[in-house]
């Protein structure tokens, strides 16, 4: 597949900033090195880029071993199927370990009783003192034995438990992560369209409203060609953030695409989602964009929506449709604005006279 012209030149602004990076810190330009520096300077890895920050900050270079420790940790572990691999064989590993303790804690139990068994017979014929007594010793060195496994067994565990405590967490940010679209943290399409069925069925269900709002920023291209991909990719972060700041716990917002955003909201009137879309709208728009490495002023961006309700028969496909159709009449209507599927303007073919903005 061709890979867009904008999508070289984001890779090779990365690659620019990667060999920056090993030549400013004297570096070798090594595979190793690169992959490194590459990541960081995509920054969809934000806890690798803040391990390197801390370490630079405290030292200012880093040692090989502790670009080693960063590779291992962040680089040669990033590939979900992997990490998932992985926690799989250490889950595999724990439960053989447990299995084979267990067997040499039934094992000792089964001669314990093997023991007592034979002592009680033992007992039945002791006719003197010393017989008793070698008896008591016996059955006192087996306590003793069954004792020291029990209490192994119950340290292996004890092991285990926290081992699988770990694991469990291990897992649970691989999930959350294979859902989180890693430039803005918001989640991704993935997550969105298994959420947003759910929400559509809920919706059914209980027959209560379900609205669903898309957003794309205008004239991101010129944004980009003017300032670069790496500025562009703030301004991703920043509409994310104002999404964020504006929608509630149910709600579920996503990136669905390259700069386009998607949010459900349950429960929630096409009033309503109209409101909440003119919050983000205007949060967008209120940003002051300031280039942080020279200081330069970048003025403002922002965004148009598309806005529509879930109507009976309507599946995820068609619903999305109307609010995507919405979103490309508020394009036309001059952006900067949120158009609902009420309104005239949704119309395409009453989109030639002229038309009253929602925002
Ligand atoms: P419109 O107002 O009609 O939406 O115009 P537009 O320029 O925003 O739309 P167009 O579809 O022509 O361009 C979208 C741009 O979004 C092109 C692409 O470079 C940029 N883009 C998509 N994904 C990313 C990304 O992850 N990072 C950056 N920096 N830019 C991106
Ligand atoms: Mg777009
Ligand atoms: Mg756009």
């Amino acid at each position: 597949m061709a890979v867009p012209h904008d999508e070289h030149e984001r890779t090779y602004a990365f690659a620019e900033i990667a060999l920056d990076q090993m030549r400013a810190l004297s570096q070798p330009a090594s595979p190793r090195n690169f992959e490194i520096w590459y990541h960081y300077a995509t920054g969809y890895n934000p806890a690798l880029n803040h391990s390197i920050n801390q370490i630079l900050q405290q030292k200012g270079l880093l040692s090989e071993s502790e670009l080693d420790q960063i590779f291992n940790t962040y680089v040669a572990t990033s590939r979900i199927g992997d990490r998932i691999d992985s926690v799989n064989q250490r889950v595999l590993d724990e439960v053989r370990q447990v299995l084979e303790t267990i067997d040499a804690a039934a094992g000792s139990a089964s001669s314990y009783s093997e023991s007592l068994a034979d002592a009680h017979e033992e007992l039945k014929v002791a006719d003197n003192g010393d017989a008793l007594h070698a008896v008591i010793e016996r059955l006192v060195q087996g306590t003793k034995e069954m004792q020291l496994n029990n209490k192994k067994l119950e340290a292996r565990l004890s092991a285990s438990r926290q081992e699988i405590e770990e694991l469990e967490q291990n897992l649970e940010a691989v999930r959350t992560e294979s859902f989180t679209d890693p430039l803005t943290t918001l989640s991704n399409r993935k997550f969105f369209d298994q959420a947003f069925a759910k929400a559509i069925a809920s919706a059914n269900d209980k027959n209560v409203p379900l609205s669903l709002l898309m957003a794309d920023i205008d004239h991101f291209k010129k944004f980009n060609d003017t300032y670069g991909h790496l500025t562009g990719d703030q301004v991703l972060r920043l509409v994310a953030i104002s999404i964020k700041q504006n929608v509630k716990g149910q709600d579920i917002a996503a990136r669905y695409g390259g700069e386009e955003f998607v949010i459900a909201l349950p429960n929630t009137s096409l009033q309503s989602a109209i409101t909440v879309s003119d919050h983000i709208r205007r949060a967008v728009m209120a940003k002051d964009l300031v280039k942080r490495s020279t200081g330069e002023r970048l003025g403002r961006v922002t965004i148009s929506i598309g806005a529509a309700i879930l109507r009976p028969g309507d599946t995820a496909q068609s619903l999305i449709e109307r609010a995507d159709k919405c979103l490309y009449a508020a394009k036309r209507n001059g952006r900067n604005c949120a158009i609902c599927e009420a309104d005239p303007e949704a119309d395409a073919r009453a989109s030639a006279a002229p038309a009253e903005r929602v925002a």
